[in-house]
């Protein structure tokens, strides 16, 4: 599996390739591709829309994510996707990218 984490612009953003940091653990790509597959089959995620909604990239807001439940931090990128008129979803950049590329 290849991964190519987006960067933010003119912001040297240190990104373990394969990895995302989690409270300093390492969380390889294949746990969280299987943790995605795992949440859209119970439900709790929905599959990515297609083609993309709405979706701003920002600094994070110590909200949740959608993908690991860890909050996404002032220093971490915060992804939020509108899926519907009354729900919208919120990750991190690996996370995101990750839920992007789910298919069950
Ligand atoms: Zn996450």
């Amino acid at each position: 599996m290849t991964y190519s984490a987006p960067r933010a612009p003119g912001e040297d953003w240190p990104l373990l390739a394969g990895a995302v940091m989690w409270d300093g653990v390492a969380l390889m790509a294949a746990d969280l591709a299987a943790l995605v597959a795992d949440k859209i089959r119970s439900g709790a995620l929905p599959l990515p829309p297609e083609p993309p909604g709405r979706s701003f990239v920002g600094k994070g807001t110590v909200q949740r994510c959608d993908v690991c439940e860890q909050a996404i931090t002032e220093d971490q990128l915060e992804y939020e996707v509108d899926v519907s008129d009354s729900r919208t979803l919120r990750f991190h950049d690996g996370c995101h990218h990750m839920w992007r590329q789910a298919r069950v």
